[in-house]
C-alpha cells in the first residue's frame, strides 16, 4: 500500500514524485521542489507518512503496477500534474506509464529494463551503431568450456544483470575463463530472476582510458552537467572505482566525441528527458565505447559530486528541467574530485586510522566512512560496497586528483583475518 501526500504550498507547478517509501533520493527532491516553488504529490508504498511535514495521501501497491496507474490518473483528474517523476529503478517505467497515459513528456518505459540489462542493452546500442564491445552470452545451462573456447581473449565476463562492477572479471586466457565463470556462478546464486541467473555475458576487453558522464535531456536535446576522468588504470582483473575528477582532461575533440557518443546511445534507447549516467572508454585511437548507460541519475553519494562541480544540488538541476523552469546556473570554475575509498584486502574492519589527518588536507570537502568496525570487508568481485568516499575542491583537476591522494595516503585501514568455522553457513 502506498500514499499520494500533499504539501501545502500552491503553485500552478504540481510534481508527482514516485518513489518507494524506503529511498533515500526524497528527501532531496523534496527540498529541490522546495526550493523551485513546485507542488509536490508523492505516490509511494507504506502505510505511514513518508515525511514529518507530509500526513495524508493515496496509497499505491508497486506489485500491482496497472492499477496503482490507474489510481495515479484518477487522481490527477482532480489535481492535474504538469512533471511525473520515478526516483529508483523500481519506479522508473511506473512513471514513464503515468507520464505517457497524461501525455506529458516522457521516456519509454522499455529503457529502464535496457539499463538493467546487460546484454539488451548492447544489443540495442550495436543495431543502432553506437560502439559497444563485441559480446555473447555465456549459457550456464549447457557445457560452457565449447562456448569458451571460441572467445578473443583478453575478455571481460559478467552478470547479466548488476551494479557496482559486482562479479565483472577479466580473462586473458581459456583456463582463466573456466575459473571466473565458477566464481561468477556462485555470485549469481543472489539472483532470483532465473534469467537473469542462468547466463553470463562475454565481452572484449576495450583498452584505454575511462570516464564518466553526467547530462540532462530535454525533449532528446542532450546537455552536459559534468565529465568526470578516472585517472588511475582499470585493467583488472577486477574493476574497483577509485577516483572521478572533474573537469575532464582529455582534449576538446575527444570530449566533444564522448557527448555524442552518449548522444547516440540516448536516441538508441528512445530516451527523451531526464538525467543520464554513462561510464565510457577512450581506446588508443581515440574511440569512444560505450560500457554503460542508463536514464537515471550517477548513484548515491557520488550526487553530491556534481553538485561540486556545477555548485547546484543534482535533483534541482533535474527538477528545473522537468518541470520546464528556467535552468539554475551552473558556475564552477576550479577543479573537484572524489573517491571512492576502495577495501584494500578481505577481513573483518578493527579501525580507520587517520581520518582526521586526511581531513585536514588544505582542499578537503569532506571524508565519509560508510562502514562501522566489526564489518566483514569483502573486495570485488564478490562485494560491492566501498569504505567511504573523499570529496575535494581544488583550483584545478590536477590539483584536486592530488590532494585526493594526499588524502588518502594517511588513512590506515586495520583489518583482522576471518576465521569461518568448517561447515558453518556462509
Ligand atoms: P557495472 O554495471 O556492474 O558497473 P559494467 O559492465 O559497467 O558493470 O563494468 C564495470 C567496469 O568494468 C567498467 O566501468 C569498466 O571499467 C570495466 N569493464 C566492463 N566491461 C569492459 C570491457 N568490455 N572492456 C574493458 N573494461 C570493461
Amino acid at each position: 500500500m502506498g500514499a499520494v501526500l500533499f504539501l501545502a504550498m500552491k503553485t500552478s507547478h504540481r510534481l508527482l514524485i514516485i518513489a518507494p517509501h524506503s529511498s533515500y533520493r526524497i528527501a532531496p527532491y523534496l527540498q529541490a521542489a522546495e526550493s523551485l516553488g513546485v507542488d509536490v504529490t508523492i505516490a509511494s508504498a507504506g502505510e505511514f507518512s513518508l515525511i514529518s511535514v507530509i500526513n495524508k495521501g493515496l496509497h499505491i501497491d508497486f506489485a500491482k503496477p496497472e492499477q496503482a496507474l490507474a489510481e495515479i490518473i484518477l487522481a490527477a483528474e482532480k489535481t492535474p500534474f504538469t512533471g511525473i517523476l520515478g526516483t529508483d529503478d523500481m519506479s522508473v517505467a511506473l512513471a514513464a506509464n503515468v507520464a505517457r497515459a497524461l501525455g506529458l513528456a516522457h521516456n519509454p518505459s522499455e529503457a529502464a529494463l535496457l539499463a538493467r540489462r546487460k546484454d539488451k542493452a548492447r544489443a540495442c546500442l550495436e543495431h543502432a551503431g553506437v560502439a559497444v564491445p563485441m559480446h555473447r552470452r555465456i549459457e550456464l545451462t549447457k557445457p560452457t568450456t565449447a562456448q569458451l573456447e571460441v572467445l578473443e581473449y583478453p575478455c571481460v565476463l559478467k552478470p547479466l544483470a548488476m551494479s557496482g562492477s559486482r562479479g565483472v572479471i577479466r580473462v586473458n586466457d581459456l583456463e582463466s575463463a573456466q575459473n571466473a565463470i565458477v566464481r561468477i556462478t556462485t555470485i549469481l546464486r543472489d539472483v532470483e530472476e532465473p534469467e537473469e541467473s542462468a547466463a553470463v555475458l562475454a565481452e572484449t576487453f576495450i583498452a584505454g582510458r575511462e570516464v564518466a558522464y553526467e547530462g540532462l535531456l530535454s525533449e532528446g536535446k542532450l546537455k552536459t552537467l559534468a565529465l568526470f576522468d578516472k585517472p588511475d588504470p582499470l585493467d583488472g582483473p577486477y574493476f574497483e572505482e577509485s577516483y572521478y575528477i572533474s573537469p575532464s582532461r582529455l582534449p576538446d575533440e575527444v570530449q566533444k566525441e564522448i557527448k555524442d557518443t552518449v548522444a547516440a546511445a540516448c536516441r538508441a534507447y528512445g530516451l527523451q528527458q531526464g538525467p543520464v549516467h554513462a561510464e565510457l572508454r577512450i581506446d588508443v585511437n581515440d574511440k569512444v565505447w560505450v560500457m554503460e548507460i542508463a536514464a537515471r541519475t550517477i548513484g548515491g553519494e557520488c550526487a553530491r559530486l556534481v553538485e561540486l562541480v556545477t555548485g547546484q544540488k543534482l535533483e534541482k538541476l533535474v527538477l528545473a528541467q522537468l518541470m520546464n523552469l528556467p535552468r539554475p546556473v551552473i558556475d564552477f570554475k576550479g577543479g573537484a574530485g572524489v573517491l571512492m575509498i576502495p577495501i584494500p584486502r578481505a577481513g573483518i574492519l578493527r579501525r580507520i586510522e587517520g581520518t582526521a589527518a586526511a581531513r585536514a588536507v588544505p582542499g578537503i570537502e569532506e571524508v565519509v566512512i560508510s562502514v562501522r568496525d566489526g564489518h566483514e570487508l569483502v573486495p570485488l568481485p564478490e562485494g560491492s560496497s566501498y569504505l567511504g568516499f573523499i570529496y575535494a575542491v581544488a583550483d584545478s583537476a590536477a590539483e584536486a586528483e592530488s590532494v585526493l591522494r594526499e588524502a588518502h595516503s594517511h588513512l590506515k585501514i586495520v583489518t583482522a583475518p576471518l576465521f569461518k568455522i568448517a561447515g558453518a553457513p556462509d
